[in-house]
């Protein structure tokens, strides 16, 4: 059986670290790190993330401030909102919530962040330094992936490595990671998406699998070999009748019979799900970190 990996409990360990350092900041008298979430429209599931976000960063003493703005804003007010919060030496990590309004072009508000605040990790600069190996903000949920993956110390090195989803938040991402040559990556990555021919080829030689596709229990048993490590990032609504609200929640594996094969599993919810937030709260300390030295130096 497979030992479980349980994000929830990594995610309030990191959120409990941090706690404590901004704590200790608080008792110095000095400025705390701070975010700003920037929502446009009322898309009630982004409203719930929003909510969600600032509690998180409430709970562990981080300012936090959220900025709704009517769906009707244009493009350029967006953008000079993100200007103030660039120049705003209160808030250093600022996320705009995506999906935008169909009339705001997103890469554009993407680019207007400024590198040194992009905690979402999206800015063509981070994917970049991501890219080529430099120190960079990594994108929440690749980087709560191998957080999860370095505490529970699975070997990533010389290890075959299979992404199965190729979007610029998770796959693309992940995979660019644990390809870096160093501690915690160095893995032979292989990528696959809907074009890929004979799926099971790939994923039953994988020694770890992530599974990024948005297809409710997509992964079976016989796609995967023994012993494999899978990390499910799907997050899938399917019916059931016998619940309140007539739906539950479910990831992209098969996670009854494949964790029958693999030496360690996420479970959905609870698995990958939990340590987004925590990444952005600890993205967000990084680039208070980084602020302040710049002005120190
Ligand atoms: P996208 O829809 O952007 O990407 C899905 C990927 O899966 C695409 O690359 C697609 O290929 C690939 N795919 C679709 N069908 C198949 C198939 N039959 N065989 C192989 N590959 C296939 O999704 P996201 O990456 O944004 O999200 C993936 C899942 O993760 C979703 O369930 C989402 O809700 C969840 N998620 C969870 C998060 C968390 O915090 N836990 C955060 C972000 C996402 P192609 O490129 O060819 O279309």
């Amino acid at each position: 059986m497979a030992i479980i990996i349980d994000g929830k409990k990594i995610a309030a360990e990191v959120r409990e670290e941090l706690k404590s350092k901004i704590k200790w900041l608080k008792s110095l008298n000095i400025r705390v790190p701070g975010l700003v979430t920037i929502m446009v429209g009322d898309n009630p599931a982004s409203q719930s993330y929003v909510t969600s976000k600032s509690k998180a960063c409430s709970e562990i003493g981080m300012l936090s401030k959220v900025e709704i703005l009517p769906v009707e804003t244009s493009e350029q007010q967006l953008l000079e909102m993100i200007d103030l919060y660039n120049s705003n030496d209160d808030y250093h990590g600022i996320l705009v919530q995506l999906p935008l309004p169909k009339h705001i072009n997103e890469n554009k508000v993407i680019e207007r962040i400024s590198p040194g605040k992009d905690v979402d990790g999206f800015h063509p600069i981070s994917v970049g330094n991501l890219v080529i190996g430099k120190d960079t903000f990594y994108p929440c949920t690749p980087n709560g992936i191998v957080e999860l993956i370095k505490r529970y110390k699975i070997e990533t090195s010389g290890k075959h490595v299979v992404v199965v989803g190729r979007s610029n938040i998770v796959g693309k991402p992940i995979a660019n990671m644990l390809l870096q040559k160093k501690e915690g990556a160095n893995a032979v990555v292989t990528i696959c998406h809907s074009a890929t021919k004979n799926l099971s080829l790939y994923t039953k030689s994988a020694d770890i699998l992530i599974a990024a596709i948005g297809k409710a229990n997509f992964i079976t048993a016989d796609m995967v070999k023994e012993g494999v490590a899978v990390i499910d990032v799907g997050i899938n609504r399917v019916e059931d009748v016998s619940l309140p609200k007539g739906y539950k929640i479910v990831g992209d594996v098969d996670y009854e019979n494949v964790s029958k094969k693999a030496s360690f599993i996420t479970p959905v919810p609870g698995g990958v799900g939990p340590m987004t937030i925590a990444m952005l709260l600890q993205n967000t300390f990084l680039a208070y970190i980084k602020i302040t030295k710049q002005k120190l130096d």
